[in-house]
């Protein structure tokens, strides 16, 4: 299937109503995973989607081009679980590259990801079309990282990290989540690790998206903590440019030497405080499922299915419509530290970070 012409096609904004318009769609690709952060899955016993509810790699790009192509959406980020685990993932990059958003242009396309399979697949996604990734890695100490992810997996991680500068997958961001009593006092000797190789770190406050029972707000590592603990080491400054729609507060660090008289380079790091001070008034996101239902957030509670009617030979017009209709209802915030607050039923790895 061809393109169409930017000038002839007719498209709608997922706009909600609270003035927020989202041009961002985050794609869940599968929700398997070949680690088990504990902040993110429980050790054993995931309830996994079964194989006949996920999307062909055919509806998914399906969507993805309505999305595209009809609904404004210029950033596409695959995620999941672990997107890399998607044998059509090349596939399914290559056929998003060859679309146009509806001003004309190529969309973006960045994947997240726990760089595992990056020592076998960078070359092959940039060649598809994968511009950028962003890759989690929490610590780089290897006994904490593998007792965090329950796999003993750093080595293969900083090979991905290297096949993925190799492949010119720039610039490469890091995701690090802070546990209390694990991790949390790895963040400085992380950061030390970015700046040395030009990585955009940023770290991100745990949200209760994981195993039930695993988050515990008055002993969460927040922001504030984050950014206290890094200027014992490093001095920041905030940086200049506005943070627009971007979750992340940006640090700039000015070259140093920390107090083990280390030397590190310049650099930036991001702290994302997404329970202690939501964005959601900036949020430009909707999501899509591995199984096909439309989120209009993260912590939704509700979802709109798509694969019915896709797979009951739904109009793309038809889609359209339930993708709008479900983007207008989106809430003005998560609510996360409100008493109210009930958590999705889904968690993390299932609806794609
Ligand atoms: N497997 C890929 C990865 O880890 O990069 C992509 C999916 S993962 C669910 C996406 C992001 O969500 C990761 O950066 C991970 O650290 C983050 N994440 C998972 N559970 C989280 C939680 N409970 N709170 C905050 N971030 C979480
Ligand atoms: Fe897997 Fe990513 Fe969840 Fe870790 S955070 S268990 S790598 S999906």
């Amino acid at each position: 299937m061809t393109s169409p012409d930017a000038s002839t096609v007719t498209w709608r904004p997922l706009a909600d109503a609270h003035g927020r318009v989202a041009r961002d769609l985050r794609v869940s690709l599968t929700d398997r995973c070949n680690l088990r952060c504990s902040y993110c899955m429980p050790a054993e016993g995931m309830a996994w989607i079964p194989g006949r509810d996920l999307l062909t790699d055919e509806e998914m790009i399906r969507l993805i081009r309505i999305g595209v192509e009809r609904l404004g959406i210029t950033e596409v980020r695959f995620t999941g679980g672990e997107p890399l685990l998607r044998p059509g993932l090349p596939e399914i990059i290559a056929a998003v590259a060859g679309m146009r958003t509806v001003a004309g242009e190529r969309p973006g396309i960045a994947a997240t990801t726990n760089a595992i399979l990056l020592p076998r697949l960078a070359g092959r996604l940039a060649a598809a079309g994968l511009d950028r990734v962003n890759v989690s890695l929490d610590t780089v100490d290897r006994e904490r990282y593998a007792r965090l992810t329950r796999r003993d997996r750093l080595p293969q991680v900083l090979a991905g990290l290297a096949a993925a500068e190799e492949a010119g997958l720039a610039p490469i961001k890091i995701n690090a989540v802070l546990l209390p009593g694990l991790n949390e006092a790895d963040a400085p000797e992380l950061l030390r690790f970015c700046l040395d190789r030009g990585y955009l770190l940023r770290f991100i406050e745990e949200m209760p998206l994981g195993p039930r029972g695993a988050w515990d707000r008055s002993r969460m590592v927040t922001a504030a903590d984050i950014l206290a603990m890094l200027r014992r080491d490093f001095e920041l400054r905030p940086a200049p440019a506005p943070r627009g729609s971007a979750p992340a507060d940006r640090w700039l660090v000015a070259a140093g030497v920390d107090r083990a008289g280390r030397a590190h380079p310049a650099g930036e790091v991001g702290v994302i405080a997404s329970v202690s001070a939501p964005f959601c008034g900036a949020c430009d996101r909707t999501r899509l499922t591995a199984d096909g239902a439309v989120r209009n957030c993260l912590f939704a509670r509700g979802e709109r299915p798509l694969r019915g009617l896709l797979r009951g030979g739904a109009t793309d017009e038809e889609l359209i419509d339930a993708w709008v209709g479900e983007m207008a209802t989106k809430a003005p915030g998560h609510g996360i530290d409100d008493p109210s607050f009930l958590r999705p039923d889904r968690g993390m790895s299932a609806i794609g970070g």
